[in-house]
């Protein structure tokens, strides 16, 4: 037990670390799906463990997440989270809910987009703008009145008939994704730090300490709701409270749908789906809340959230897609890969267009074939991959994906793994595909870190057949490359000082440069501290490769197999000649 309560409080300690970067530093130190993810995780084992339950645990509260360069003031009435949802299928438990709770059938719910901002509290006296705050822990928030200029949208005097002698408006401060486009570009052209999301801008604007920064950034304000108001019997549905907000001076959000039945829910949710790309302001989901203030009030609120609203989130990790056709590349060592060419994704502003299918087994075993709808998974910067074959699209026409028999490049057969998982291309030497890989593969980063010498370059003088492996790179000069259309004059200069200086180079970078099948920088490295010159590690055996720490089976047969070749040893020789190795 506890075990489970080291679990616990770790979980804890973690999504707290995870929240201050976010709030107070700006910074994800992971993806928001991973950090909702841990949270549910943690509100599981909390419920399934209740004696370890703790009223400041994350689950329950909105955290302290000050940054102590403005001065703290309450809010009238707390300013909470939202309950949120990767699922829109929850929408159907929080109907039971909601109906446990109010004894009625159809309640109506108006459906708002979540926008992807920073959440503000603005209090108005008699129709008077007078301060503004942050969230903050949601019952006292961050003064930031002095940096409200830079919203150009905000009524600081509020407009019409009927205005509340007191009245708290809740809403989203953003940015529109054009300005940020053409901030960041503007950023760039000055060789400064772009932002990355539109949220990191809205919070480093707000929180400014001299509005009179140089940046011009240009912030809206869309209005949500109302906190405290009075006199507090002017309005008893949300969404006609919207309207009179509206009426008040507030930007209002157009998409705001007023929904008497379930269907229309989900239809909204659908809908937002197919358009969400095109609105011109990050949305990271929608928010359901029970329209009648009457309902609202008698659901009620945890320490958190409102009971009567939640949020259903997109999945920005995993994302539905079709498979347009299948293309065949050969890689470096010969390995013939399956890439699916996929009608495109956007994963949180990256397109994908194209994504490894790995192997025969592995499109047997997840069922792909060509036409096929699959569920493609990115987390943060890893590579994507189908996670799975979406089934509910079954009647469509699909097309068995067929292996080719002969090298998609080189055309030579192709030798089917004893596994019978992969096929390769054995003519290492004459296949142009693998040739160039080779090339680049030596002088990629953690080879020889050539930096000038890219997969275009390499291209045209292999497609010239005025090099065909990295010894003949070292025969470049410049009279050579001026004869190669569309390299300028600085690009040639690059190059030819950057082959000259890399000639100096560590044994391991060396090892990695030689592309030996799975001998990647760490074993490269390993490798490298037990030999102190090439004619030993030209000499080793099997076992000398073995015992190695963290050296396998696979890697020693490989490495052996290697230096076992009469050509490669010359071809080691050869470049060890040119190079000046660095033991
Ligand atoms: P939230 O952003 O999930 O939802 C609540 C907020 O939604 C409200 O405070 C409000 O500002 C906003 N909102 C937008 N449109 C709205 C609308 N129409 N009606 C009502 N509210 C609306 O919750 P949060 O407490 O602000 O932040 C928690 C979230 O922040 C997490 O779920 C996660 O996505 C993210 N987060 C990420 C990390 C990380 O490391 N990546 C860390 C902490 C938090």
């Amino acid at each position: 037990m506890k075990y489970i309560n080291n679990i616990i409080k770790n979980l804890r300690k973690k999504i707290k670390l995870y929240e201050y970067f976010y709030h107070v530093l700006n910074i994800s130190l992971v993806s928001d799906y991973k950090y909702d993810k841990l949270l549910e995780s943690l509100l599981i084992l909390e419920k399934n463990f209740s004696n370890y339950s703790d009223n400041y645990s994350p689950t329950k509260i909105i955290g302290e997440n000050f940054s102590n360069m403005f001065k703290l003031k309450n809010h009238i009435l707390p300013m909470l989270s939202l309950e949120s949802f990767y699922k829109i299928d929850y929408f159907n438990n929080f109907c039971s809910f909601v109906k446990k709770k109010t004894n009625i059938d159809n309640v109506k719910f108006c459906c708002e987009l979540k926008i992807d901002g920073v959440a503000l509290n603005l209090l108005y006296k008699d129709g008077i703008l007078l301060h503004s705050l942050t969230r903050g822990n949601g019952y006292e928030g961050e003064d930031i009145t002095n940096n409200i200029n830079l919203i150009s949208n905000l009524p600081k005097k509020l407009l019409g008939h009927n205005i509340p002698k007191i009245l708290e408006v809740r809403g989203e401060v953003f940015i529109l994704k054009t300005d940020f486009n053409n901030l960041n570009k503007m950023l760039l052209k000055k060789f400064l730090k772009s932002f990355s999301n539109t949220r990191n801008i809205v919070s480093g604007a707000l929180r400014r300490k001299h509005s009179e920064s140089k940046l011009n950034i240009k912030l809206l304000f869309v209005a949500y709701g109302i906190g405290f108001i009075y006199p507090n019997n002017l309005f008893t549905s949300h969404y006609k409270m919207l309207k009179k907000l509206k009426n008040f001076g507030f930007y209002i959000n157009k998409y705001n749908l007023i929904c008497n039945k379930k269907i229309t829910v989900f239809n909204f949710f659908k809908k937002v789906l197919l358009i969400k790309d095109k609105i011109n302001f990050d949305i990271d989901g929608i928010v359901i809340k029970v329209d009648s203030i009457k309902l609202q009030k008698k659901i009620g609120y945890t320490n958190k959230f409102p009971k009567w609203a939640i949020a259903i989130k997109f999945d920005t990790e995993n994302l539905e897609t079709r498979i347009l056709n299948v293309r065949f590349k050969i890689g470096r060592t010969g390995i013939l890969t399956p890439v699916a060419k996929l009608h495109p994704i956007n994963f949180s502003g990256v397109v994908i267009k194209n994504v490894s299918l790995h192997n025969v087994d592995n499109i047997i075993k997840l069922g792909i074939k060509i036409g096929s709808y699959v569920l493609v998974k990115r987390s943060g910067n890893v590579i994507p991959k189908i996670v799975k074959v979406i089934s509910k699209h079954k009647k469509k026409k699909y097309k068995k994906i067929f292996f080719p028999k002969y090298c998609p490049c080189c055309k030579k057969d192709l030798v089917l793994s004893k596994n019978n998982k992969i096929y390769i291309c054995i003519n290492k030497r004459h296949c142009i595909s693998q040739i160039k890989k080779n090339i680049l593969h030596f002088f990629s980063k953690n080879g020889l870190n050539v930096r000038g010498i890219g997969p275009t370059i390499i291209s045209k003088l292999v497609d010239k057949k005025i090099i065909s492996n990295p010894l003949d790179v070292f025969k470049l000069n410049e009279n050579v490359l001026y004869n190669i259309k569309n390299i300028s004059k600085k690009c040639i200069k690059k190059i030819t000082y950057e082959l000259n200086i890399s000639k100096n180079v560590n044994f391991y970078n060396f090892i990695y440069a030689l592309g030996i099948p799975e001998i990647g920088i760490s074993a490269s490295k390993n490798i490298a501290n037990n030999f102190n010159s090439v004619e030993e590690i030209i000499s080793a055996n099997y076992d000398d490769f073995r015992n190695i720490k963290n050296i396998g089976k696979k890697i020693s047969k490989n490495i052996f197999c290697f230096f076992n070749s009469s050509n490669n040893v010359k071809y080691v020789k050869k470049l060890s000649k040119i190079l000046r190795i660095v033991f």
